[in-house]
């Protein structure tokens, strides 16, 4: 069976005077395979029935069909055949598809009734009556996969067409939300052909696949599937099936209805936003079955999937090095021109880093919106003076965020700002969070992400918030604002974002270094320039500045330590007079005190580790002894 995988079944059908056997014919000679004639393994009763116009019944198609599929298992070229097969219907295809373990790429030629009418009038020997035209369209059940061929072209136009869809890479999805549909068009674009399924729940999401290619027919045919065992087994193997469902429970759940249906050297790539960690179990699991996984980490929103995203695929590099072309080939581009899609290492690195990159998209985030809120309610600036100094400062940052942030500054809903209308309870549904439970695990300080993460928490009590803005005066008069602030505010937002970016590659770095990942920093800040979210100028910069200093904390790079150094004073400045003048500025605080505390030779911490010596004889290492011993001291009595 192993020998056989590679054969491939091209199986042309239409209804008869649609041009199947000179398509079939051609076909079969460009591809340099065998060619089978469906309607010669007829019974003779069976000619004698249709040269007199009598249609055949399913009984009279039965023998028939056995016949050729009996043909199609005895078929002894490597690369398969082709046969050409009426298979009006479903369950004839089925039928077919059931007595053979081989892959099927059904060619299905169509054409209006009129136009074979006018051909088969002028046609000469072939046996079949024109009268039984209507009685083949009646049965017709034109087939929901397939490659799909006009036949209102010239038999060898028709055959480059069939032959520029076979050719095409091709990807199963699963999943045609919000993400999947987006991916599924972008590959279309790139000459990928995409076959897709939907699960169905009936009275609740139901056609979903069949509506969702209905709806593209004009540009691209998408085969598609409500039944995940006919989806499988349509894809060529080895296959790729690419999941774009809901992270977490769906995942494994999808995986368990499709790993019986699947063979050694099926590859799953798991695009959505799963924990790395269920990465790592589904990738060993399925590597027992020699099954390929790739934990892919996907950023760009609606609009990325559909134009380019930037991708983060982790796992198996064989698997990755078999479905780059289509990866790359979707992806947002860099300024080269190269793809914003690298392999980015084993197991499951690709999801940690699009984890990170979350993370840190949460500590822009919040950093951009205490900014605005400080602007508005203790600068006292209109929206639109707000929304002039973010596009100023965008002029040199060029962040995506900054960038829609004015936008959303720009717009309103009856006359009056949306932003307004807009309840201030944000959720977090993960990945920011995650982060923090994995900076906890990997030891790394991840100050303004997790800030970010609470700042959003906090956030979501918004009855607590109202009861609490109740009982505490905020609108009591406090420390005034110098003029100069606003100037200043802008030196701090950069050093903040500087902060927030070497807080996330660290983390990144320090699980490279204990998983021996062997991740690169720079080429992870090049996919990150185009496509993602936290796509920016400073992005851009670290590309060169990893590659100058790979190893080191980028607070330690060379080529930012002036840049810290001009913009440090403008911080603490902008984080104590905002807090003085009672705004809540999380993000900002946390930066600063990262960066003292991260600049600080001497830390407080030899009191907590006294501490810590004191009550629970946890021991501690002495400045005046080397690294890595340890001493106690008997608090009450060595005085
Ligand atoms: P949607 O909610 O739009 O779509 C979710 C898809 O998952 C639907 O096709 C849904 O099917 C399917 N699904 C849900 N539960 C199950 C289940 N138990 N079994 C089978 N299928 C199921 O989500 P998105 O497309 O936005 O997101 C998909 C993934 O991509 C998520 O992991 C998300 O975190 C990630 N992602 C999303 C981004 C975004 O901006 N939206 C950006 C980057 C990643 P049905 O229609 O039947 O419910």
């Amino acid at each position: 069976m192993q020998e056989d995988r590679g054969k491939r079944i091209y199986i042309v059908m239409g209804v008869a005077g649609v041009g199947k056997t000179s398509t079939a014919k051609g076909l079969a000679e460009k591809l340099q395979i065998p060619f089978y004639e469906g309607d010669e393994m007829h019974s003779v009763e069976n000619i004698e029935k249709m040269k007199n116009g009598t249609p055949l019944t399913d009984e009279d198609r039965k023998a028939w069909l056995q016949k050729i599929a009996d043909t199609i298992n005895n078929v002894q070229h490597k690369n398969g055949a082709v046969f050409t097969c009426s298979a009006l219907k479903e369950r004839y295809r089925e039928f077919l598809m059931d007595q053979t373990q081989l892959s099927f790429e059904w060619i299905y030629l169509y054409e209006t009734k009129e136009a074979i009418r006018s051909r088969m009038q002028s046609g000469k020997d072939h046996f079949f009556n024109p009268e039984l035209l209507q009685s083949q369209f009646d049965t017709l059940e034109p087939p929901a996969y397939g490659i799909h061929i006009r036949t209102d072209k010239t038999p060898a136009e028709c055959i480059d067409s069939i032959l520029k869809e076979i050719k095409k890479p091709k990807i199963g999805i699963i999943g045609l939300g919000v993400m999947g549909q987006g991916l599924a068009l972008n590959m279309a674009d790139n000459n990928v052909s995409v076959t897709v399924y939907n699960r169905e729940i009936k009275g609740v999401e139901e056609d979903i696949a069949k509506n969702f290619s209905d709806e593209n027919k004009e540009f691209y045919y998408f085969s598609w599937f409500k039944d995940l065992e006919k989806f499988l087994r349509y894809l060529p193997w080895p296959r790729n099936i690419l999941l774009m469902v809901k992270a977490g429970p769906a995942v494994d759940s999808v995986i368990s209805e499709v790993l019986p249906l699947l063979q050694e050297g099926d590859l799953i790539i798991d695009a959505g936003n799963s924990h790395y960690l269920d990465t790592q179990r589904r990738i060993s699991e399925l590597e027992e079955k020699d099954i390929h996984y790739l934990g892919t980490g996907v950023s760009g929103g609606e609009e990325g999937a559909r134009n380019g995203p930037s991708i983060m695929p982790g796992g198996s590099q064989e698997a990755y090095t078999r479905v780059s072309s289509i990866l790359e080939s979707i992806a947002a581009k860099d300024k080269n021109g190269d793809a914003c899609c690298t392999y980015i290492g084993r197991e499951g690195s690709g999801h940690f880093v699009k984890m990170v990159h979350n993370g840190i998209e949460y500590g822009e985030m919040q950093l951009i919106a205490e900014s605005y809120h400080f602007l508005r309610f203790y600068m006292n600036l209109s929206i639109e003076e707000i929304a002039a100094t973010f596009s100023k400062w965008n002029e040199s940052l060029d962040s995506y965020l900054l960038e829609i942030s004015v936008d959303i500054l720009q717009r309103r809903e009856n006359g009056e700002l949306l932003l307004d209308l807009i309840l201030d309870a944000a959720g977090q549904k993960g990945t920011g969070g995650w982060s923090t439970e994995a900076a906890l695990k990997y030891g790394v300080a991840l100050d303004t992400i997790t800030t970010a993460v609470m700042a959003r928490n906090i956030s979501g009590e918004k009855e607590l918030r109202t009861r609490a803005s109740e009982l505490y005066d905020n609108k009591k008069p406090r420390n005034k604002i110098s003029e100069d602030i606003k100037e200043k505010l802008f030196g701090a937002f950069k050093l903040v974002q500087i902060i927030n970016h070497a807080i996330g590659f660290d983390l990144i770095y320090k699980a490279s270094e204990e998983n021996n990942w062997n991740l690169d920093l720079s080429e992870i800040s090049r996919i990150w320039t185009n496509g993602c979210i936290i796509r920016s100028a400073l992005m851009e910069s670290l590309v060169e500045r990893f590659k100058e200093n790979p190893e080191k904390h980028l607070l330690l790079n060379p080529n930012l330590i002036q840049e810290t150094e001009t913009c440090r004073e403008d911080m603490l400045e902008v984080g104590t007079q905002a807090m003085a003048a009672g705004c809540p500025m999380p993000v900002t605080a946390s930066a600063i005190n990262y960066f003292l505390n991260f600049t600080s030779y001497q830390t407080s911490a030899n009191m907590i580790q006294a501490q810590r010596d004191y009550f629970g004889a946890h021991s501690y290492e002495r400045t005046d002894k080397p690294r890595g011993k340890f001493y106690r001291t008997h608090w009450k009595m060595d005085n």
